[in-house]
């Protein structure tokens, strides 16, 4: 469905991001992954991706918390590959802190990668989306874009920025051929979650087993974490030729946890 299209996922050398890379590389798009880890790993990454799916795929390590490296990952994007189609507004980092102790830096680098980066990337892709008619904006926002939790002011401040971001791209693209949309997962076991377990498990002296079950499970009704895959098909599906009505919107794949 996407062949010859052009796709930029941010932060996608790990966890969801990458799932939803692998989604769109078996649609046939062209794919630029993006983010951070051990080169050898990333460059087999590309060639597996590249070579499961017949598709070209390439890495820029453009840091999503400077705008001129989001600017430059779509202009190298548009000199390698050609312009970008379909743009995943994916990287984000969390921290998770009590106010009083939340670092003012951490808060400003949650939302600069989580919200201000889908800003500039979007910003970057509009003009030829609209010239040609054309575009795919998926931003992956959280359940905690549409919910709060304690102790994630800066993470639920920005994925709540990004939904209000997506209903405003949305109306500015709308009779454009452009659909902007978001995708709110509740949790998926990538090693963003791992961590996080590692963290309270080691905080509270509780073996990680129970604080998944009693902490993170508790919120998601169906007692099991979504998948990478589950919500990389939800992002395939709006960028398909069928969703071309849907524009606007924050999807939960969230197992329930949004109904409460
Ligand atoms: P992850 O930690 O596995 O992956 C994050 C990716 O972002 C990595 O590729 C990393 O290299 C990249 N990255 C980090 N900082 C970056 C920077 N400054 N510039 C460029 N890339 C950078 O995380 P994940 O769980 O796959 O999360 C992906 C997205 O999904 C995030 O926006 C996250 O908030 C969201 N999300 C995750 C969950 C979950 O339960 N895992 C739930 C809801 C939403």
């Amino acid at each position: 469905e996407h062949e010859g299209r052009v796709a930029i996922v941010t932060g996608s050398t790990s966890g969801i991001g990458l799932g939803i890379a692998e989604a769109l590389a078996a649609c046939g798009a062209a794919v630029v992954l993006n983010g951070f880890g051990p080169e050898v790993e990333i460059e087999a990454t590309c060639r597996r991706l590249a070579e499961a799916h017949a598709v070209p795929v390439r890495h820029d390590d453009a840091n999503m918390l400077e705008p001129g490296e989001i600017a430059c990952l779509v202009e190298r994007t548009a000199r390698a590959f050609g312009p970008c189609d379909i743009l995943v507004n994916n990287a984000g980092i969390q921290h998770v802190a009590p106010i009083e102790d939340f670092p003012p830096e951490r808060w400003d680098a949650v939302l600069a990668i989580n919200l201000s980066a889908t800003f500039h990337a979007t910003r970057a892709v509009l003009p030829r989306m609209k010239e040609r008619r054309f575009g795919r904006i998926i931003n992956v926002a959280s359940a905690h874009g549409l919910v709060a939790s304690p102790f994630k002011s800066a993470y639920v401040a920005a994925k709540h920025g990004v939904v209000g971001l997506t209903k405003v791209v949305a109306l500015e693209t709308a009779e454009s051929g452009v659909t902007c949309n978001a995708v709110c997962p509740g949790y998926v076991w990538t090693p963003l979650v791992a961590s996080q377990v590692a963290q309270q498990a080691a905080a509270h002296g509780l073996p990680e087993e129970e604080v998944v079950r009693k902490v993170f499970l508790a919120e998601q009704p169906t007692r099991r974490f979504a998948t990478v895959e589950e919500v990389a098909a939800t992002a395939a599906f709006l960028c398909s030729a069928a969703a071309a009505s849907i524009t606007g919107t924050a999807l939960p794949v969230d197992g329930g946890w949004t109904a409460h």
